[in-house]
């Protein structure tokens, strides 16, 4: 068995991991950059070497760094958690060749589903539907249109190598496409490096409704049942749920075949995620597949009572999965909040700075995956996420009120955080009737007064 594990990575998901692996009874080392260390991972780990200034890009990042410490800590395997280097195929292969496990996908599996484009090649080969759009990248605007117009507008612009929502822009005739087309490209290339850009419909008001899959290095693939994650600001995804409230059974074991078949088709090993767009009839479009954990990976956990990191860490060793789909049991409704560093009255503004006093909620049915506590200073170089709060119930009705009693709880102060919003959201008409599509954010912020979210 695996000895011990690098974490390469921050926040709530290095403590997530730190959590599992000390389980096990593994051994961690958390790397940590000049900024965090204060952090509770870098606290909480038995371990920890700094590897770099403040910037992700002098630490986080350096793939160089991580593995020279990886060497001097004499681990057995990196755990990349989601973001920074977790989708980086050329970072797993220098694990790879470093006899090093890197805990997720082989790095061609990586490779293949990195970029978009090819991703949806290869699961349309498999069967599996897709959302119309251009054959891969497209080369030039003229190019571009021609494509455009055949789609029939709307049409959505996306980088190649995207992800947390950029690079993407929206046209609705060949006027606001020639100038949507390069602001995209300008997008992904200073997001991504890579400028290249492809073309799909527009699904008007859809639901994002993802699977997610877990596969063993011998051929075992199966997947723990969906999450809803249609409430979304700027297409990033702010709640997620499972099960879905739309869902019936029929289209949910439609889905999960076509999950499983598009996993296979990518040669899939270890935890993942199979992310389809769902419009208002039931016809569903594999969008992406996120080869890592996710940031909503606890509403699955929740549901089913399988814990994912414990099963990508055996499964990295070469376990076989110890169970079939049809033993999968699905019980309850789980319901994740992100909470934000952010001002929701001044526009999603981040606000970093020291936390004052810092409670979390608990009682039946509470889970908070968070590194922040009272006088911790959250550093202004990451994103703002400090934790997420899943709460569980019998029902889904059962879920959200226990969301909005933990959320009236919840105390963070010093900063601006995303919890009213949330709160508001659990009392919302719309939302407690399971109606949200991704469209849903921008009509609830355009209808409910901002001071109810101070
Ligand atoms: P990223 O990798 O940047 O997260 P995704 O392809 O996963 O990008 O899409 C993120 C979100 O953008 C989706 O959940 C959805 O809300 C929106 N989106 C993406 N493609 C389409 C599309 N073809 N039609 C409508 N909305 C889309």
């Amino acid at each position: 068995m695996i000895q011990k594990v690098l974490i390469a990575n921050r926040g709530e998901i290095a403590l997530r991991i730190v959590r599992a692996c000390r389980e096990l009874g593994i051994k961690t080392l958390a790397v940590y950059s000049e900024a965090d260390v204060q952090s509770l991972h870098v606290q909480l780990a038995d371990e920890a070497i700094c590897i770099g200034g403040p910037k992700s890009s002098d630490s986080y990042l350096r793939a160089d760094r991580i593995i020279s410490a990886a060497e001097i800590a004499d681990v057995d395997a990196i755990h990349p958690g989601y973001g920074v280097l977790s989708e980086n195929a050329k970072f797993a292969e220098q694990c790879e060749s470093c006899n090093i496990k890197f805990i997720g996908p082989k790095s061609k599996s990586i490779k293949m589903m990195g970029d978009k484009a090819i991703a949806k090649d290869t699961v349309r080969k498999a069967g599996v539907p897709i959302v119309p759009g251009s054959d891969g990248p497209v080369e030039s605007e003229t190019e571009a249109v021609k494509i455009a117009r055949k789609i029939g507008y709307p049409v959505i612009i996306k980088a190649v190598a995207g992800g947390g929502g950029r690079g993407m822009r929206i046209a609705h005739n060949d006027v606001s496409f020639a100038k949507e087309y390069y602001v995209a490209r300008g997008e992904a290339e200073k997001a991504f490096g890579n400028g290249a850009v492809y073309i799909e419909k527009y699904i008007e008001k859809p639901r994002h409704i993802e699977f997610q899959i877990l596969a063993d290095a011998h051929g075992h693939v199966l997947h723990l049942g969906e999450r809803d994650c249609s409430v979304q600001r700027r297409h990033q995804k702010l709640i997620e749920e499972s099960p879905s409230p739309f869902l019936t059974p029929d289209l949910r074991k439609r889905m999960g075949k076509a999950a499983v078949k598009a996993a296979e088709a990518a040669a899939y090993e270890n935890a993942g995620t199979i992310e389809f767009l769902v419009d208002a009839k039931g016809n569903f479009y594999f969008i992406e597949m996120n080869t890592r954990i996710q940031v909503e990976h606890p509403v699955t956990e929740e549901v089913t009572g399988i814990d994912l990191i414990k099963e990508q860490i055996r499964v990295a060793y070469g376990e076989k999965l110890g169970f079939d789909q049809g033993v999968v049991m699905f019980e309850g409704h789980a319901i994740e909040c992100s909470i934000n560093a952010e001002d929701p009255a001044r526009n999603f503004a981040p606000s970093p700075g020291t936390i004052g006093l810092y409670y979390a909620p608990g009682g039946h049915g509470v889970r908070v995956d968070s590194h922040a506590y009272s006088g911790y200073a959250i550093p202004p170089y990451y994103d703002s996420m400090i934790g997420k709060l899943i709460c569980t119930g019998s029902t889904r009705k059962v879920a959200l009120e226990r969301a909005y009693r933990a959320l009236s709880e919840y105390l963070i102060r010093g900063i601006k955080t995303t919890i009213p919003l949330h709160r508001a959201i659990m009392a919302d008409p719309i939302f407690i009737e399971g109606k949200a599509t991704t469209a849903y954010m921008e009509d609830f912020l355009g209808r409910t007064a901002s001071d109810l979210f101070t």
